[in-house]
């Protein structure tokens, strides 16, 4: 997708900073971090949201869930616990068109969301 910031960070075509890689996921350091670990895992698969996903995506995107929770055991968030959001749509405040899952971590967190 030639527009896409997700797709051009893992073709290296902008930088990040890439702390995870498999031949089909990515996961790099958001930009605006909203807590001390903020990680986005991606697909290297142009998907724009999971409501598009179809049930042959199912695998990738249990890998992909898969894999951040390994990189929080990595990160030591293990006993303290994080959260895992999917924005997904307008109305959840998905402002980039790549399926991401947030990692969060590192402190308190309350809920429901806003
Ligand atoms: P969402 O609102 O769920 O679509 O989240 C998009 C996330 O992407 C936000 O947390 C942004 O801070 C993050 N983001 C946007 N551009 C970049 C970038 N170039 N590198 C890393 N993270 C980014
Ligand atoms: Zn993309």
């Amino acid at each position: 997708m030639k527009e896409c910031i997700f797709c051009k960070i893992i073709q290296r075509e902008i930088p990040s900073t890439i702390v995870f890689e498999n031949e089909n996921l990515v996961g790099f350091n958001d930009i605006n971090p909203v807590a001390p670990q903020h990680v986005l895992f991606v697909p290297k698969k142009h998907l724009e949201k999971i409501h598009d996903m179809s049930k042959d995506d199912s695998l990738l995107i249990g890998e992909l869930v898969y894999h951040a929770k390994e990189y929080a055991r990595k990160i030591n968030l293990t006993e303290n616990g994080y959260r895992l959001v999917f924005n997904t749509g307008r109305d959840a405040g998905q402002d980039v068109f790549h399926i991401h899952l947030h990692l969060i971590g590192g402190r308190i967190m309350t809920w429901p969301p806003g």
